[in-house]
Formats: C-alpha cells, structure tokens, sequence
C-alpha cells in the first residue's frame, strides 16, 4: 500500500501545513502555494524531513526570511522547509559567536551590540536569517559577512554534517560555495571585536536611519532587484534610463530607489519578471551595461 507524504510525516512526528500562500513567507508579498511548508526544530527532524523527501522523490528547497526571493505565481511543488527552534539561538562566547541559520541577522546585530562586538554594524536592517545572509554573502554600506564569518556548518546532500572554513566557503560579492550544491547552513559562526557598545549602537542607528530615508520600506519587495555591474550602480543606470516609477502590473521601479521593484499591491511574480526584462532591455539599449538580477527566482 502506498502511504500519502503526509501521513509519513504524522508518522515521524513532524508537524506541517499543506497548500500554504509564499506570498505569507516573503518580504515581496507574491508567490503561490507550497504544497506543504514544515518548520524544523532541530538536525534529527531536518534529517528526517530530507530522507523522507528523497525515499519518495518528493522536491524539497529550504527558505530563510524570504526577504531576496520572487516565489512564481503557481507556486512551489514538493516541500518548503524553514529552519526554527535551535536553528534560532545566538549564542556568544567572549569575541565568538555561534548563530543558528534561522536566527534573524537583525537579531545576531543587536546580541552582538550588547555584548560590546563590532564588526556586524553594516548588517542592521538586512532583513534575512543568518542563514540567507551568509549563503548570499549580504553586505552593505562596506561591510560583508565575508568580513565576519570563520565557518559554517551545514547540513550535505548525503545528510552529513560538515563545516567549511571562510577560505572554503569561497564568500565574493553575494555569492557563496553554498550556491553550487544543495547544502543546508545551520550554523554560523562568526569573530568579532572588542567595541563600545554605545559607539556600536551609534553606529547601527546611524545606518537605519540611512536605509529608513532611501529606501522604499513601506512597500513590500526583495531588496535591490539586480547585482552590482562592474564600474556602475545599478540604481543609477535604472534612473538614468528614466525608468523610475515604470510599471508591470502592481510591480513598480520604486520612485525612491531605483534598484527597488515594489510590490503596491497584489502584483504578481509575472509583473515583476515583465518589468525586470524590461529594465534589463532599456538598460542595455541606453547605457550598454548587462543587470543581471540579484533576487532568486522560484
Ligand atoms: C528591504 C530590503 C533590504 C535589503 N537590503 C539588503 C542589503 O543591504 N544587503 C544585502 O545583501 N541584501 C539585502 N536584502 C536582500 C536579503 O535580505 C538578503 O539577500 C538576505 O541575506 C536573504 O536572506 P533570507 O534569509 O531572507 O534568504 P531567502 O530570501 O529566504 O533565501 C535566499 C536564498 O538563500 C537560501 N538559503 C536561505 N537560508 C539558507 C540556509 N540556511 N542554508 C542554505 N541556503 C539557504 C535559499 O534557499 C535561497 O536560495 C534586502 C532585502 C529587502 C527586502
């Protein structure tokens, strides 16, 4: 007789929700249902899920605060897994710390305010998982988790725990060694400074401020929507192309930043692919310069 995935998963315990929106797990506010969404607690119940998901051919992918992803309209077929209970704990030792990949990076910043560290002030209101971050190797305003990671352990598509050191994981601008295989980050771990932690804070707050006054955090969206081309600015070459406030749809180049696509409401991920082609193309015609995306497409 063959058991339904569902019914396997109540048989190991593990908790799940079926045909859940992604528009309710990304910062952008699209994307379709997953077929089943389950949270995991701990490596045992991860292991389990995997396992489970490859003895029956079922596609899983993991998500972190879904903050740099464009889920597709019809959404995702197989498993989502998010990692959640000791994949949230920050735990700092002297100038170590030790973060789950599910912790939020915003949270990692403030802990490690309060313990007097310096050196993740730059990564104050990136909103991902420590996780996300150091998969993409977020960065801004001059720093980089490449700056502050000694090593991540992760989880291989074999089901071993492993750790590759900061020269193994192969950290460039948003990239990671990560990006080539399906490999599951679960912790992170970082060195830091001794600070002030007035000075740190001083610091933090400055930048929030920053991003507070040029960029549109009112609306939903994934951040900047394209990399860095070499020797320009993305933003720049958009507005340059005149392309601020063009539209597809409910997905608009933000008036405020123009590396930004907003989501004004109920925009869909075909507007935000319409609109991204169409920046590519005008950019190209005018300035002569590629925009490759930054946002992951699902
Ligand atoms: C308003 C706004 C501002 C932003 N500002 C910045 C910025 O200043 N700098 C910057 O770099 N980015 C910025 N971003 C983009 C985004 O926050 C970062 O890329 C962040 O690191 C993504 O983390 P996440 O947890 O949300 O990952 P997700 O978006 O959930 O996932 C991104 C990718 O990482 C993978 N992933 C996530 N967790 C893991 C894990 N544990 N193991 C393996 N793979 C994993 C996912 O499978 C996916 O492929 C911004 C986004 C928004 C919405």
């Amino acid at each position: 007789m063959n058991i339904p995935f569902t019914q396997k998963l109540t048989n190991l315990n593990i908790e799940y929700k079926e045909n859940v929106p992604m528009s309710e797990h990304t910062s952008f506010k699209i994307g379709g249902n997953a077929d089943i969404f389950i949270t995991v607690k701990n490596i045992s119940e991860l292991k389990a899920v995997i396992s489970l998901c490859k003895e029956t051919e079922t596609p899983y992918m993991l998500i972190g605060n879904g903050s740099n992803l464009l889920i597709s309209d019809s959404g995702i077929r197989g498993v989502v897994i998010r990692l959640e209970g000791e994949f949230k704990e920050i735990k700092v030792q002297g100038d170590t710390i030790v973060a789950g990949a599910g912790a939020s990076l915003t949270k990692l910043c403030l802990d490690a305010q309060k313990a007097s560290l310096t050196g993740l002030e730059f990564g104050y209101g990136i909103p991902g998982s420590v996780g996300g971050a150091a998969y993409m190797n977020a960065g801004a305003y001059g720093g980089e988790m490449k700056d502050v990671i000694v090593s991540c352990t992760h989880l291989d598509p074999e089901l071993n725990v492993g750790t590759l050191s900061i020269d193994e994981l192969d950290l460039s601008y948003r990239h990671s060694a990560y990006m080539k295989g399906e490999y599951i980050i679960l912790f992170v771990t970082l060195k830091l400074k001794e600070g002030d932690a007035d000075a740190i804070k001083a610091r933090m707050e400055e930048l929030m401020q920053k991003r507070i006054s040029k960029q549109p955090l009112e609306y939903p969206s994934a951040g900047s929507v394209f990399k860095r081309p070499e020797g320009a600015f993305a933003a720049a070459l958009i507005e340059e192309c005149g392309l601020k406030g063009r539209s597809v749809g409910k997905a608009v180049v933000s008036e405020k930043h123009s590396g930004f696509i907003i989501n004004k409401g109920g925009a869909t991920c075909q507007d935000v692919l319409d609109l991204v082609e169409i920046i590519q193309r005008e950019v190209k015609e005018k300035t002569g310069f590629d925009l490759y995306r930054e946002i992951i497409h699902i």
